[in-house]
């Protein structure tokens, strides 16, 4: 059990190595734990071994994770940060606005506009991101790159959200220079939206098998699952 610990330190030297072969700090690129199917346990023992942020896919595990880890955190449990990055149907938007600290997965102005409505005014204003379809038909997750300016102009908008990038998950690929090419397509719209004067700092990109190739393309914020926690239980059994 004293894995996650090594293995944080393990991601944590793959972040800094590839930051430092893209002449960036390795401060630049903050380190997500993606935790879905993983019980309260183990993400009690990655805050203890000083991980704060908290990725899951799926609402109600994580309304569970949270209030098991208020049980065992105490206090503390106000450190955690706690990130949908799994996709959000527009019948799940008011827990979401309710309890996450930020969302990766935006991908229509409807949900945009509900999350917005439902978010407490004595709450923060949530954190977005909207998610980039960067591998055409395959994937029926995000927005098309063409639209993309659009829907982030209107997020943008919404008082009650605070857009602060582009989030996308290529299709997986041991091909590095293909991973490269997507997550480059990805920074390069990225980089027109804040052209177009948009307000943002946030690129999420990369995980376990290809955080190194991100990380070289300009990703800052990395979701990592097993590379941490070790291999998932089927997911189906979590849903
Ligand atoms: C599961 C998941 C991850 C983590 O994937 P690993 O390959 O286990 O690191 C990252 N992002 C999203 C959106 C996920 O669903």
């Amino acid at each position: 059990m004293a894995a996650i610990r090594d293995n944080m330190q393990a991601v944590s030297e793959r972040i800094a190595r590839a930051a430092a072969a893209a002449g960036r700090s390795a401060d630049a690129v903050r380190l997500l734990a993606v935790s879905k199917t993983h019980p309260p346990a183990l993400l009690e023992e990655a805050f203890r071994a000083g991980l704060t942020a908290f990725g899951e896919n799926y609402v109600q595990e994580a309304l569970e994770k949270m209030e098991a880890l208020a049980h065992l955190l105490g206090e503390r449990a106000r450190e955690v940060e706690w990130h949908l990055v799994g996709p959000l149907q527009s019948n799940k938007t008011r827990l979401v606005a309710e309890r996450f600290d930020w969302v990766h997965s935006v991908s229509s102005t409807k949900v945009a506009r509900r999350l917005s409505e439902q978010r407490a005014p004595g709450c923060a204003p949530l954190n977005v991101l909207i998610q980039v379809n960067c591998s055409g038909e395959r994937s029926k997750s995000g927005v098309a790159p063409g639209d993309a300016l659009a829907l982030a102009r209107a997020v943008a908008q919404l008082e009650r959200l605070k857009l602060r990038g582009l989030m996308a998950i290529p299709e997986p690929t041991r091909d590095a220079a293909v991973q490269r090419e997507r997550f480059r397509a990805v920074r390069e719209l990225y980089e027109q939206l804040r052209a177009d004067g948009l307000t943002l700092d946030t690129l999420s990109l990369g995980m376990s098998d290809d955080l190194e190739a991100a990380i070289a393309e300009g990703s800052t914020l990395v979701r990592v699952g097993t590379a941490i926690f070790g291999a998932r239980r089927r997911e189906k059994d979590a849903a």
